[in-house]
């Protein structure tokens, strides 16, 4: 059978380590396809797009976060977003340059944001590294601004026939004892999986297998697992949310212009188109 996007969580039965684990292959491939990106551009947005769902999967599961790829020199952002209910989605925003930024040649920070349960925003960045390397950023941000040890891999091939995403993130509990020697079997044993790209084609991106492959040896308890979808919560009722936002004079203008308005949700694609009406509705709601 055919594997369908998830995100897996374990445990190991001493309490040294947990584990989260997502096939992203058809979430990327949507992110990607509303995006028009090719090349080195798509295979940075798969990427983004896995770390925003371990992200949310390991520090807040019924949270929503935002993970931005914020690159120097006005050369624009890379922007995913991570629901509770799975739904994902991303969003290139192009910079003063024609052509798309490059992480390997352009510098850039990665800025994890996540809502609080009191609805506040806990946010943090850190620099990507001068590889480019977002596995590498996204460890450095869980060291600093978050105080958890953990170890990250993503891989994606985000064009050809064989498409695929996903990831991991292993954490050290706090309540590992002997958390030294056991820090040193997983570092070790983690090794062979820096590079999973071709791990992940070969297995389908299974989250389950790939678990099973680094807890190998290890007995561990299987605790969660949640669908991943591309999607979006754009409306017709938030574009209206949105343009009641706009001053009285700014919406008497587009009435006075007299021809519906076509407004696109940058992250899906879809359409709206707002009648003359509905404007009038505002106006005369305000
Ligand atoms: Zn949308």
């Amino acid at each position: 059978m055919p594997e369908n996007d998830s995100v897996m969580r374990a445990m190991t039965d001493d309490g040294a380590f947990r584990i989260v684990a997502a096939r992203t292959t058809d979430t990327t491939q949507g992110v990607i396809a509303a995006q028009k990106l090719s090349g080195a551009i798509a295979h940075d947005m798969a990427d983004l797009v896995t770390s925003a769902v371990l992200y949310r999967e390991t520090m807040a599961p019924t949270l929503r976060v935002q993970c931005i790829v914020r690159f120097d020199e006005e050369a624009g952002q890379l922007i995913a977003d991570s629901h509770p209910d799975g739904w994902t989605r991303g969003l290139l925003q192009q910079g003063s340059g024609s052509a798309p930024p490059n992480i390997r040649r352009t510098r850039a920070t990665l800025e994890m944001m996540r809502t609080l349960p009191n609805s506040d925003l806990h946010r943090g960045v850190v620099e990507v590294p001068e590889s480019g390397n977002l596995s590498e950023a996204f460890m450095r941000y869980m060291q600093l601004s978050e105080q958890i040890i953990s170890m990250i891999s993503l891989g994606s091939v985000a064009e050809g026939e064989n498409p695929t995403a996903g990831g991991f993130v292993v954490q050290l509990l706090p309540e590992a004892t002997e958390a030294e020697a056991a820090m040193a079997t997983m570092t070790k044993r983690l090794e062979d999986f820096v590079e999973i790209r071709e791990r992940l084609q070969q297995s389908d991106g299974s989250p389950s297998q790939l678990i099973e492959q680094i807890f190998e040896g290890m007995p561990f308890t299987w605790l969660d697992s949640n669908d991943i979808r591309f999607g979006c919560q754009c409306s017709e009722l938030r574009v209206m949310t949105t343009l009641s936002l706009l001053d009285r004079s700014e919406i008497q203008e587009l009435v006075d212009e007299g021809e519906p308005l076509s407004i696109g949700c940058d992250y899906c694609g879809t359409s709206y188109a707002i009648e003359i009406a509905q404007l009038q509705g505002l106006l005369s709601a305000s």
